[in-house]
């Protein structure tokens, strides 16, 4: 069954969480403090909506606390990336995916209550190594 999304940050990991999801059939919100990114969304994504998503007002007027899940693709701004995150956290959001910056930004995120939390970087490193071994072994 599609599921609501709301991907945050439309960076080069944002931005193609937000398209893949899309090509998979399920509604995509996509928001962005930055109007040139909400631009380039929209053609791939459902919604493409300005915001700071550090606004606890601008994030309940989207209604976000109905999406199944958010992912927060905010990336340089780690004091952004926490603050949005605690207040999808608050608003009662199911489940919220966050891409950490580093170790230490990851435990806070799970601290102040994220479901997962993603290192692209470091996450993609491990795929690429284990493919290499395992040349046969193309996703998992
Ligand atoms: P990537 O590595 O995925 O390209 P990045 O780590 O370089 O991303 P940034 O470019 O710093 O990350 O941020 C990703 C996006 O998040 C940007 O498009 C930026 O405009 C957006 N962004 C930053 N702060 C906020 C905010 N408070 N609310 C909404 N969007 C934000």
């Amino acid at each position: 069954m599609p599921k609501q999304f709301a991907v945050i940050g439309l960076g080069r990991f944002g931005s193609s969480v937000a398209r893949t999801l899309t090509e998979l059939g399920h509604e995509v919100l996509a928001i962005d403090s930055d109007e040139d990114r909400i631009q380039e969304a929209l053609p791939y994504v459902t919604h493409a909506v300005q915001a700071d998503a550090t606004d606890e007002e601008a994030l309940k007027a989207l209604g976000i606390r109905n999406f199944d899940v958010v992912v927060v693709a905010i990336g340089a701004d780690i004091q952004a990336s926490i603050l949005a995150t605690l207040i999808l956290k608050e608003l009662g959001v199911p489940h919220i995916v966050v891409k950490a910056q580093n170790h230490r930004h990851g435990q806070v995120l799970y601290k102040i209550g994220a479901d997962e939390v993603v290192f692209p970087e470091r996450d993609m490193g491990v795929r690429v190594a284990r493919h290499l071994v395992s040349p046969n072994i193309l996703d998992y």
